[in-house]
């Protein structure tokens, strides 16, 4: 059985409870904390359960990596609390069924990319960065972590080891060992998620950044230097593995940009509002959006840089009319290469 590994004595012998402490959306303190987090330990209600946005940030604020928040989306579940509407879950689970088409016609050639659940993204696998490049669409081979958001977790636990068993066996066959992941969630589901339900994964995920830092290092002579000031809007996915974040400042580094010092940003990132809209809480969707976008404005950004596509749709329009450029990653990098002023 696919079961969450994590070590509730460690939880109960925890001083600090950052979990809960240092979440930006439930502002508790520490008695507060401590009370509550019994209350998820003993597997009891507690308005943890229909308050978490489920930003992921806890997974990262426990520095025991001790899976705070997949300990809430387990829970959730097992008492039925879904965050968004039941009709709008079960959409969501129809229209990303695997529905059995598990074949990759044309052969792979490294670098094999994964899109994850964004094949419009394909067009952007192209230029002097991706040589050669092969992607998987996505459909099947989306990873399926968005369902923390929905508090299903039997759904990821039914596909995500499906989806690792093929991915794997394509690769054997066209002798690949590795994976690219555009997007941060795919990474975060075949590291940080298949290591806390203890599937093995048996091929390596590489990080899109980490990637882009090695092309651009091995491209560094036709690299021109940027030189913009850019907020970058940090996807919850990479709440689950903030050991890959050097990267983001290894790529701007990179392409000659500075990312700006601003309140929102690293750990205290916001959500980008998506999620919050599907769950009906439109407010708070507006009022986080709006201190975000400030806090960029006020920074003094002309770019806003995303590498999650979702994040891009959510938040463009809006640091649009702000004057800020929405841009992603990989097209900022394109443009370091292609059309960047020295
Ligand atoms: S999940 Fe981590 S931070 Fe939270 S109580 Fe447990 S050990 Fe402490
Ligand atoms: S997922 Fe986000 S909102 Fe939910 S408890 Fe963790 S930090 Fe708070």
């Amino acid at each position: 059985m696919v079961k969450l590994r994590f070590d509730k004595n460690i939880c109960y012998s925890c001083e600090s409870v950052d979990c809960l402490v240092k979440c930006q959306y439930l502002q508790l303190n520490i008695e507060t904390a401590r009370i509550e987090k019994l209350k998820i330990l003993k597997g009891e209600d507690t308005f943890i359960l229909t308050e978490c946005i489920t930003c992921y940030a806890c997974e990262e604020y426990c520095l025991k990596r001790n899976h705070p928040f997949f300990q809430i989306v387990e829970l959730q579940e097992d008492k039925g609390l879904y965050t968004a509407p039941r009709p709008i879950t079960h959409q969501q689970i129809k229209m990303t069924s695997p529905k059995g088409r598990f074949e990759v016609k044309q052969p792979l050639t490294k670098p094999a990319i994964s899109l994850c659940v964004f094949p419009d993204m394909m067009k952007k696998i192209d230029g002097p960065l991706f040589q050669r490049g092969t992607s998987f669409l996505g459909g099947d081979f989306f990873c399926n972590l968005v369902f923390l958001h929905f508090a299903k977790m039997s759904i990821v636990k039914e596909r995500l080891p499906k989806v690792i068993e093929t991915i794997s066996n394509h690769l054997k066959k066209n002798c690949l060992d590795e994976l690219i992941c555009f997007h941060d969630e795919c990474y975060a589901g075949f590291t940080c998620w298949a290591t806390a339900y203890e599937i093995p994964v048996p091929f390596k995920p590489i990080h899109l950044f980490h990637f882009l830092s090695q092309r651009l290092e091995a491209l560094k002579s036709s690299v021109k230097t940027l030189n913009q000031k850019v907020a970058y809007q940090r996807p919850c996915s990479s709440r689950l593995i903030p050991e890959t974040q050097y990267l983001t400042d290894k790529v701007f580094s990179l392409i000659g940009v500075e990312r700006v010092q601003r309140k929102y940003d690293r750990d205290s990132s916001l959500c980008c509002g998506s999620i919050l809209r599907m769950m009906g809480r439109d407010d708070l969707a507006d009022d986080i959006q709006e201190r975000n976008v400030s806090d960029m404005v006020n920074a003094g950004a002309k770019y806003c840089v995303f590498n999650c596509p979702m994040c891009y749709y959510t938040l463009s329009e809006k640091v649009s009319k702000e004057g800020i450029l929405p841009v992603m990653m990989v097209d900022l990098c394109h443009y370091a290469l292609t059309e960047g002023k020295t």
